[in-house]
């Protein structure tokens, strides 16, 4: 266990934060054209939009922040002062959930899978700045340790991902928050993980509108997708779900990210990360050029990643 002792934290008043509902970002987040970029991979200069979601600023931005307001809401709602949570070592979920608990002057406790690195790098960094305790769970199963956690200390646990179909509800919002933004998008291009980000736009915008690419953080995006769709009273009938981008798995660099994160830096100035906006760059690479992708403006979710970047086990060599 990497952590240390420490005092309790004097409860805050949170009642200005909770009405309205808890506020950890300022919305709406930007789109950005990305016209050299657009004609780079063969697309109208006009055509390709970032949405910025990596600019939203607590902790470091991502979108894993927009499901927390509602996550974090809940957790307070029960009068928690712990709330746990798991992921990969780099997982930008945990940072995040982290740094929401700092905001709201909550603890946080971090199940991370394996074994502590001899370096705290990236995300970890952060994880510790945000005085998160953290747990390695070794060879045992991070989630039911994060569960034996969540017991022991009567805290309020928050699934992988931060999704369920209750916070994936924030991905409708921001879907909302788009059209309000470009209402004749064509297709958004979005990285699946846990798959609340897709979930909650597919309700927002329908299937045809959204492509996910998946990153092999589970073991079937589709059907991961599919089940909160559904759980959240929309059909997930003609879903559309790209899996050829995952490559050697969800830790490994491909190719073909490392080329599209080089294209973007290149084209845009704009970083991506080698695990999600990489692998959704790639993808959206791929359906430009198959014409796979539906008539208006396209959109690149970029939600976030980037100290990933600097917590890559391959990355750096990649260059
Ligand atoms: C978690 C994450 C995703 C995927 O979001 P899910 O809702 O888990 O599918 C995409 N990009 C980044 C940078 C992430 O951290």
């Amino acid at each position: 266990m990497v952590g240390h002792q420490r005092g309790r934290r004097r409860r805050p008043d949170l009642r200005g934060l909770m009405s309205p509902p808890l506020s950890l970002f300022t919305r709406p987040t930007p789109v950005e054209p990305a016209p050299r970029l657009a004609e780079a991979i063969g697309l109208d200069a006009g055509r390709l939009w970032i949405k910025r979601d990596d600019l939203i600023g607590l902790g470091g931005g991502g979108n894993k922040v927009r499901k927390l307001e509602i996550t974090m809401a809940g957790a307070i709602a029960v009068g928690a002062d712990t709330v746990v949570t798991t992921g990969a070592p780099q997982s930008n979920h945990a940072r995040l959930t982290a740094a929401a608990a700092a905001r709201c002057g909550l603890r946080s406790v971090l199940v991370l899978e394996g074994e502590a690195p001899d370096r705290l790098e990236g995300n970890l960094l952060l994880d510790r700045l945000f005085d998160a305790e953290i747990v390695f769970s070794g060879d045992r199963d991070a989630a039911d340790v994060a569960a034996q956690e969540a017991r022991a200390r009567d805290a309020y646990l928050i699934p992988f991902g931060g999704t369920d179909a209750r916070s994936a509800v924030a991905y409708r919002d921001a879907g909302l928050e788009l059209l309000g933004q470009l209402p004749d998008v064509g297709t958004v291009v979005v990285a699946v993980g846990s798959g609340g980000t897709m979930a909650g736009l597919v309700t927002a915008l329908g299937t045809h509108r959204v492509l996910g690419v998946a990153t092999g953080a589970v073991p079937d995006a589709h059907a991961t997708v599919a089940g909160f769709v559904t759980d959240m009273g929309s059909s997930p009938e003609g879903l559309r779900i790209d899996d050829a981008r995952i490559g050697d798995g969800y830790r490994h660099l491909t190719p073909e990210t490392r080329d599209a994160l080089e294209l973007a830096a290149r084209t845009e100035g704009l970083v991506l990360d080698p695990t999600y906006t990489g692998r959704a760059m790639a993808g959206l690479r791929a359906a430009a050029a198959t014409s796979g992708l539906a008539p208006g403006p396209v959109v690149l979710l970029h939600t976030g990643g980037l100290p990933g970047l600097f917590g890559h086990a391959e990355f750096p060599d990649g260059v």
